[in-house]
């Protein structure tokens, strides 16, 4: 595996890839791997004949960039570069934020998808989905991937992306992966480690209220804002603090009605000083009316 920094080095290996007509894979991430980024790697190589992985902390995603949350971001790059080479990738490309931003991020070009920004996640985090879809965009731009592949995990963020490269015709083919989960449910992150050890056993209930919830659905219960509100009270009393717990349409996140069959429960809490996501998706047919 070869580490590189610059989009020029980029540039020139993935164009040998290219003009010998082999596939490339692209998986963006910030780094602090897990089995949750392995599993998007292991995905990415059955996918074509090279794997290009980038690490890179994108300050344009974070409310704060100068510090809170994106200085204390955790980056463990050594650690990650071994994971990496011994999952088979090929290329990792690591720049530096001025690599990226070479004019710094703050009146650069940016990417925005309306609508599906604003809503959950993009209420709480205003430029988060600008950030994300910015950089992507330049990544797919720097790469020029067959396949880019993206974890389920972040749904809202995955409908995103898969937005502006129809709409901005990236001739990229979108790959979602579930959620890879620790053995009591909890979906894996980097952020997992901001827990102390009394929140991470509490963080478990995180996943088996989603999961309440979906079996309500699925036995075919049509008051959704009884199930919504019931979970938002769960969660409470086990110690989060929700921003949203919603029953949506799984491909557009408007708000889910009897009506809708494919469905997905998507939450974001705190739990402490940790913002957690997760959602889970479903299929339900019948339902009664409210
Ligand atoms: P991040 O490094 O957190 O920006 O994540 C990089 C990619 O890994 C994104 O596409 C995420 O959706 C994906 N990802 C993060 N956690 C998980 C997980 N537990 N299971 C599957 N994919 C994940």
């Amino acid at each position: 595996m070869q580490s590189i920094t610059t989009i020029a080095d980029l540039r020139r290996r993935v164009s040998l890839w290219r003009q010998a007509g082999e596939r490339i894979a692209l998986v963006p991430t910030m780094g602090n791997l897990h089995a949750g980024h392995l599993q998007l790697v292991e995905t990415a190589r059955r996918q074509a004949n090279h794997v290009v992985v980038s690490i890179f902390v994108n300050p344009m995603q974070f409310s704060d960039a100068s510090g809170g949350d994106f200085e204390h971001y955790p980056r463990t790059f050594e650690v990650d570069q071994k994971k990496l080479m011994e999952s088979g990738v090929d290329l990792l490309f690591f720049p530096a934020q001025e690599e990226m931003y070479p004019a710094g991020f703050k009146n650069v070009t940016r990417v925005m998808v309306p609508g599906i920004s604003d809503i959950l996640c993009g209420v709480f985090r205003p430029s988060h989905f600008v950030g994300v879809a910015t950089v992507v965009a330049k990544f797919f731009n720097m790469v020029q991937p067959d396949v880019a592949v993206f974890g389920e995990k972040d749904y809202q963020q995955l409908l995103v992306i898969r937005r502006f490269t129809e709409e901005l015709c990236f001739p990229v083919e979108i790959i979602g992966v579930p959620t890879v989960r620790e053995a009591d449910g909890l979906a894996m992150s980097s952020r997992n480690q901001y827990l102390s050890a009394e929140e991470r056993q509490r963080a478990a209930a995180l996943y088996r209220t989603l999961q309440t919830a979906k079996e309500r659905l699925i036995s075919g219960e049509g008051d959704i804002a009884a199930i919504e509100s019931d979970a938002e009270k769960t969660l409470r009393e086990a110690g989060f603090c929700p921003e949203y717990f919603t029953v949506c349409r799984a491909d557009d996140l408007q708000p889910a009605t009897t009506a809708d069959t494919a469905l997905v429960i998507l939450t974001a809490t705190w739990l402490g000083e940790t913002r957690l996501i997760d959602n889970i998706q479903l299929r339900r047919h019948g339902a009664a009316p409210a």
